[in-house]
């Protein structure tokens, strides 16, 4: 047997014909980069997400870099100042941070949801705190509400990191659509990907959009008229032509996958797992299925063995890394063990219900045998 993690080409395959035909059109119209396929991509990803904007760029990073930076131009941030993070998120959420001279202030997640925690927020706020990436870890929708509450009564900026959750919701309203603005990625493994780097910034607040749009276009929105120090972070077009096409088909996809989870969740049953939650169908998309075991490097070999492939999201923390050895002294116990018992089971648009069945069996079956083991000893 062999389950793969994530077939992307099987995914693709799905709209090749579609795919070809954009992909000739962009090649046919001697265009690239900036135009009609950008304009109506971003278009039709803000009316998604319910924005009145949004803003293509490289990549899901330069999204929250361009972002932070933006608010740095407009002064609504300057150096030094601290931006709240989840400390079990990505790194790509803190780089953006230490990126633009900002201070990360590592949060521990809530370990039920492995979001940022409302109430350890509230807690960890100082005197120099601006600003707040939620992270709708997993393409679990953050607690929003309860989040912007709280922003506001300490007057901080709030940029969602939507990387993994593109089509989340929750009272109706997207990921995207809830902090002042919002970082995506469709790096190509994401819910939504291209066939390459991209990313976008949905807001609507139009003046922070345009800030981000000239600083991704060397700090200019009419040619050869410079604003800022800026960079280039553009989404090409033949991109932005693909992605009009997978976004047709996001909301699919997304049902698919919970259709996936909704079969792990029913069928997994033992005290050595702990299951992802799942409360209300439209705040989670799937992007990932993450189970937790104390025992999950035997777990990952045993599966491995029996020809499913599984992934760890993420096997080191932040500030564990070597790129991070300023950060290394902080305790984040809950953080520190979240990464050491995570395993992101096969979940795609794809995968079969048997697939599901099977590894939901050896999960099982994996259970049971240490159990066995245990009583043993
Ligand atoms: C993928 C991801 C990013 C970075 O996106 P890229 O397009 O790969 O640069 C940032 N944050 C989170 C949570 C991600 O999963």
């Amino acid at each position: 047997m062999n389950i793969p993690f994530l077939d992307l080409k099987a995914v693709n395959a799905q709209y090749r014909d579609e795919l070809i035909k954009a992909a000739t059109r962009v090649i046919d119209s001697g265009w690239y980069i900036q135009g009609q396929e950008v304009k109506a991509f971003e278009q039709e990803f803000a009316d998604y997400c319910g924005t009145c904007f949004c803003v293509g760029v490289g990549n899901g990073l330069d999204a929250l870099i361009l972002t932070l930076r933006a608010w740095k131009e407009l002064k609504k941030l300057k150096d030094g100042d601290e931006v709240m993070v989840p400390a079990n998120t990505y790194i790509a959420t803190i780089l953006a941070i230490t990126e633009n001279r900002l201070i990360p202030l590592l949060v521990e997640p809530d370990p039920r949801t492995y979001n940022l925690s409302p109430a350890r927020m509230k807690q960890a706020i100082t005197s120099k705190t601006r600003a707040v990436i939620p992270v709708h870890l997993y393409g679990r929708l953050a607690d929003m509400p309860d989040i912007r509450e709280i922003a506001l009564r300490h007057d901080l900026l709030v940029l969602e990191d939507a990387a993994q959750a593109h089509g989340a919701s929750l009272n109706g309203r997207k990921a995207g659509n809830w902090g002042h603005a919002a970082g995506f990625s469709f790096y190509p493994g994401k819910n939504i990907g291209a066939l390459g780097d991209a990313g976008a910034i949905t807001t609507s607040d139009e003046e922070l959009a345009q800030t981000i749009r000239a600083l991704g276009n060397y700090g200019s929105l009419k040619k050869y008229k410079n604003l800022y120090k800026g960079l280039n972070s553009r989404i090409d077009e033949i991109q932005a032509a693909f992605l009009r096409i997978k976004l047709k088909y996001l909301d699919k996809e997304i049902e698919a996958r919970r259709n996936v989870a909704r079969t792990y969740l029913e069928n997994i049953s033992n005290s050595l797992i702990i299951l992802p939650k799942w409360e209300k169908e439209e705040q989670h998309v799937f992007h990932l299925f993450v189970v937790r075991c104390t025992m999950r490097d035997s777990l990952q070999a045993y599966l491995h063995r029996q020809g499913v492939k599984t992934l760890i999201h993420y096997p080191v923390p932040p500030h564990l890394q070597k790129a991070y050895s300023d950060l290394q002294d902080l305790k984040l116990p809950l953080t520190k063990k979240i990464h050491k018992e995570v395993l992101s089971l096969p979940i795609s648009p794809l995968i079969q219900q048997k697939e599901v069945n099977q590894i939901t069996g050896f999960l099982n079956e994996f259970c049971k045998m240490e159990k066995r083991w245990i009583k043993k000893v």
